[in-house]
C-alpha cells in the first residue's frame, strides 16, 4: 500500500481548496479529515486538540463514530495520542493495541483497527493537536506517509493558529493555543508592567504554506541557503560581533549547521511533499524546537538553539527580510518578549512605550538587565520558552519583583495586577512630591542622598529624584554595553555628557571595574578559577596602566575647569592608591604641558570594599581625599558568600552586628582624618538598612534612583538622635545576634517610620 492515492502534492492541494471554501469550522475540518483518509488510503482520520485544560479532545473524525467527536478525551500521556502530545513526535505502529500506552475508548468503536500512525500538529514547537490514521491490516506506513501527515499537520495547526476552531470550543474547555499561562524565572529590574508582547525577533509568519511547482520552491530554497551561507562566511571574516554577541564560535556553529546534509534532505524532503520553501523550512523548525524544549543536556539544546536561529534567518532570507527589528513601529504599552538581546538592542526601543521586557536568557548581570534597571523597566530572565509560547500582541504582565510572568492573563489576574501597578504609582507619586523638600532628619541631620548611575539615561533622574549628586558613576557600563572598546574620544564625549546633566553638583567617577562578573565580550577573557577573587578592577588598571591612563586622561580632559572626584575600586592595599594616584599625577601633568585646563578641583579617592583595608584605615585616610564604601563586595569578602550566587547570597544580614561595627570603623577612621566618606552599595537604598547606617554615622549615602523616594520618607520621619541611642549598644553588644534588623522593624513600626 506504498505511496498514497496522488501523493502528498495532490493532499495539499485540495486542502488548499477546502481551506477557501465558506463554510464552517467544524464542516471544513469534517471534509479535511475525510480528504486525509481518502489520500492516504486509511479507514480512519481523527484530530484532536490540546485544549487549556491539557487534555486532548477529538475534534473531527473520518472513520470512528462521528458522535464521539468533541465526547472523546484523552488526558495528558494517556493512550497512543497522548503520547504523541507529549513526547511532540510521531508514532507509526503496525500492531496498535499491543502498544504498553494503547487505551480504549468504546465510544470511538475504533477496536477493529490494528495499523496506527500519529503525528503531533506543531506550531513554533509547541504541540497544538495530534492528527492520526489508521487501517484494519497490520501495516507499517511508510516514511513518505509519515512525512506527508506531518506536512498536513502544518495546515491544521494554521487553522487553529489563525483562531478558526475557537467557535468549536465549548465553555470551559478552550483550545490550549490562547490559554493564559504563568511562567517564572530570574528577576532582573523591579516594578510591575502591563501591556502587549511585541516579540524582539518577529516570527516570520508563513501564510503560504503550499506550492505547486516544487521545482521552483527548491531553487529558491537553494538560492537563501547560498545566500545564507556567504553571509555566514562574511560575518566570520569580518570577525563580527553583533548585537547579540555573536561570537566566532556561534557563527561556527552556524556554518556547520548550513552545510548539514540531514538538515537539508529534511528541508527537501518538506518541499517534495508539497510546501513551499518557507514552510519547510518552518515544519523542520518546529520539530527543532519540539526537540530542544526536551532536550535537558545544556550543550545540546544550546546547539539546538543554534539550529533554530538559523531557520530564523533562511526564513527572513525568503520572506521576511523587513521584518526584524519591527522597533519602528513600537505599539503603546510595548513588552519586549526576547531569546537573548544585547543592550544596545534595548536602548534602541522607544523608552516613552516600553512597560517590560522578558528574556529566555540572560541572568541578573547581564548587561541587558544593567539598561533594563537603569532605563526602570521591569524584567525578568531566564523564562523558558517565551518566545515559543508568546504571540505578538498577546496581552502579558511582567513582574519584575516577584520573577513572574503572566501571558494572556485571566481578568482577575488582570485585575489584580492594575490594582498593584496602581498602588506603586501612587507610592511613586509621593516620592516624587519629597523631591524638593530637603533631605533631613526629624531631628534637623542633614543627610546627603545621592545616586548611583553609569549610562546616560541614568542622568535625568538627578532632577526626577532631587538627588544631590552622583556618588557613584560606574564608567564600565558604557564599556559592557559597547560592541567594541570605546575610543577614548567616545570617553570623553560620555564624562563631558555627565559633567554637563550635572550641572553644578557633585559627581564621583569610579574607574574601570572590570573583571569578575563584569565581562567585556571584545576583550580577551582570561580564565579564572575565581574570577571574583581574580584579575579586575585596578588590578588590571595598574599591571597593564594604557586602559587606566587613557581613561583618567579622558576625565581630566572633560573636567577642565571645574571640579571632579575619581574613585579607584578593589583597592587592596595603600600601595596600589598611592600608585593609581602615581597615574593621575602623569596625566595631570601631561595635560598641563600641553595646554588643557586643569580641573578646578581634583579629589582622589579608594572604594572600600576589600576588608583588608579594615586594618589600614587610618593610613588609607592619610592618603585619601574621600571613601565610598563599596558594601556589595564587602559584604562578599566578609562573609565569604559569592553575591551572585542565589543560594548563599542572602545567607548572612548586612545588618549583623559584626558588620556593622566593620562599617562603624569606616566611618570613624574617616571623621578622625576629617575626610568625607559615604556608601555606594545596594545597602544605602533599602530604607531599614539606611537607618542603621545612619544610625552608626554615615551621613551620606548612594543608591539607585528608585530608592532614593523611600530611604527619604524614612529620613524625614527619623529621630536620629534617639535611633542611635538605641542601635549602638546592639551593634556593641556581644551576644551573638546574627541581625539586628527585627529590633530595627520594631523601632520603625513603634515610630511611625515608614520602611
Ligand atoms: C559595591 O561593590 O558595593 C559597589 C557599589 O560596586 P559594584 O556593585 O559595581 O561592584
Ligand atoms: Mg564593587
Amino acid at each position: 500500500m506504498r505511496g498514497a492515492l496522488g501523493g502528498p502534492r495532490l493532499l495539499l492541494r485540495r486542502l488548499r481548496e477546502v481551506m477557501a471554501e465558506p463554510v464552517s469550522a467544524q464542516a471544513r475540518l469534517d471534509k479535511i479529515v475525510v480528504l486525509i483518509a481518502n489520500n492516504m488510503v486509511a479507514e480512519v482520520c481523527s484530530f484532536y486538540v490540546l485544549r487549556a485544560d491539557g487534555t486532548l479532545e477529538l475534534y473531527a473524525t473520518e472513520g470512528l463514530n462521528r458522535d464521539a467527536v468533541h465526547l472523546t478525551t484523552m488526558r495528558a500521556g494517556e493512550g497512543l495520542v497522548g503520547l504523541i502530545a507529549q513526547q511532540a513526535q510521531p508514532l507509526n505502529l503496525p500492531n496498535a493495541q499491543s502498544h504498553p500506552s494503547f487505551s480504549y475508548k468504546p465510544e470511538t468503536g475504533e477496536e477493529i483497527y490494528q495499523s496506527f500512525l500519529g503525528v503531533p500538529v506543531l506550531r513554533g514547537g509547541n504541540t497544538l493537536g495530534v492528527l492520526v490514521v489508521q487501517n484494519r491490516a497490520h501495516r507499517l506506513y511508510s516514511e513518505e506517509e509519515v512525512e506527508a501527515l506531518q506536512t498536513t499537520a502544518m495546515v491544521l495547526a494554521e487553522m487553529l493558529a489563525s483562531g478558526e476552531l475557537q467557535t468549536l470550543a465549548r465553555p470551559g474547555a478552550d483550545i490550549a493555543l490562547r490559554r493564559p499561562v504563568t511562567l517564572s524565572g530570574q528577576p532582573l529590574a523591579d516594578g510591575v508592567g502591563l501591556g502587549y508582547v511585541v516579540l524582539h525577533e518577529p516570527r516570520v509568519v508563513v501564510s503560504n504554506l503550499i506550492a505547486d511547482d516544487p521545482v521552483r520552491e527548491g531553487g529558491r530554497l537553494d538560492a537563501a541557503i547560498a545566500e545564507l551561507r556567504s553571509s555566514i562566511d562574511d560575518m566570520i571574516e569580518r570577525g563580527d560581533v553583533a548585537h547579540g554577541g555573536e561570537h566566532r564560535e556561534v557563527l561556527e556553529t552556524y556554518r556547520m549547521f548550513a552545510h548539514d546534509q540531514g538538515w537539508l534532505r529534511r528541508l527537501r524532503e518538506a518541499i517534495t511533499s508539497g510546501l513551499t520553501a518557507e514552510a519547510a523550512v518552518e515544519r523542520v523548525q518546529s520539530d527543532t524546537r519540539a526537540r530542544m524544549m526536551r532536550q535537558t543536556d545544556p550543550y545540546l539544546r544550546e546547539r539546538l538553539h543554534d539550529l533554530d536561529d538559523l531557520a530564523n534567518r533562511l526564513l527572513h532570507r525568503l520572506v521576511g527580510r523587513d521584518m526584524v527589528g519591527s522597533q519602528s513601529v513600537l505599539p503603546d504599552n510595548a513588552i519586549i518578549v526576547a531569546r537573548a538581546m544585547g543592550p544596545a538592542a534595548l536602548l534602541d526601543y522607544d523608552r516613552s512605550r516600553l512597560r517590560g521586557l522578558v528574556l529566555e536568557e540572560g541572568g541578573p548581570t547581564s548587561h541587558v538587565a544593567i539598561v533594563a534597571r537603569a532605563l526602570g523597566i521591569p524584567a525578568v530572565g531566564n523564562v523558558e520558552n517565551v518566545t515559543g509560547l508568546a504571540e505578538s500582541g498577546d496581552a502579558i504582565i511582567v513582574d519584575g519583583g516577584t520573577a513572574h510572568v503572566h501571558l494572556r492573563p485571566q481578568p482577575d489576574v488582570e485585575a489584580a495586577f492594575r490594582e498593584k501597578a496602581r498602588l506603586r504609582a501612587r507610592r511613586q507619586e509621593q516620592y516624587r512630591k519629597l523631591r524638593d523638600r530637603p533631605a533631613r532628619t526629624r531631628d534637623g541631620v542633614p543627610v546627603s542622598l545621592n545616586l548611583n548611575a553609569g549610562l546616560l539615561v541614568d542622568l535625568p533622574h538627578l532632577d526626577e529624584t532631587g538627588a544631590h549628586g552622583i556618588g557613584l558613576f560606574r564608567t564600565e557600563l558604557q564599556f559592557m554595553i559597547a560592541e567594541r572598546m570605546p575610543s577614548a574620544g567616545e570617553q570623553l564625549e560620555l564624562y563631558r555628557s555627565v559633567l554637563a546633566a550635572v550641572g553644578d553638583r557633585p559627581v564621583t567617577f569610579r574607574t574601570l571595574d572590570i573583571g569578575g562578573d563584569k565581562v567585556l565580550p571584545y576583550m580577551r577573557q582570561v580564565e579564572e578559577e575565581n574570577p571574583a577573587l581574580g584579575w579586575r578592577a585596578i588590578r588590571i588598571g595598574l599591571d597593564r596602566p594604557g586602559l587606566l591612563r587613557a581613561q583618567v586622561r579622558a576625565l581630566l580632559k572633560a573636567a577642565g575647569g571645574r571640579d571632579i572626584r575619581i574613585m579607584f575600586p578593589m583597592v587592596a592595599t595603600v600601595d596600589e592608591f598611592v600608585r593609581a594616584k602615581a597615574i593621575v599625577a602623569r596625566e595631570r601633568g601631561h595635560l598641563a604641558r600641553h595646554g588643557y585646563e586643569p580641573p578646578s578641583a581634583l579629589k582622589l579617592g579608594v572604594m572600600v570594599e576589600v576588608p583588608s583595608l579594615l586594618f589600614q584605615l587610618d593610613e588609607l585616610c592619610a592618603e585619601a581625599d574621600f571613601l565610598s564604601v563599596g558594601s556589595n563586595d564587602l559584604m562578599q569578602f566578609l562573609f565569604a558568600v559569592d553575591r551572585e550566587n542565589p543560594q548563599v547570597a542572602n545567607r548572612f544580614d548586612a545588618l549583623n552586628p559584626v558588620c556593622l561595627r566593620a562599617l562603624r570603623s569606616i566611618v570613624a577612621a574617616a571623621d578622625r582624618a576629617g575626610i568625607p566618606v559615604t556608601l555606594c552599595g545596594e545597602l544605602g537604598g533599602r530604607p531599614i538598612d539606611a537607618m542603621a547606617l545612619l544610625a552608626i554615622g554615615f551621613r551620606s549615602l548612594s543608591m539607585s534612583p528608585a530608592s532614593i523616594g523611600p530611604v527619604k520618607a524614612m529620613l524625614l520621619s527619623l529621630d536620629l538622635a534617639a535611633l542611635a541611642d538605641y542601635v549602638l549598644p546592639l551593634v556593641s553588644a556581644h551576644d551573638g545576634l546574627p541581625s539586628i534588623r527585627p529590633k530595627l522593624a520594631a523601632f520603625a513600626d513603634e515610630h511611625g517610620i515608614p520602611v
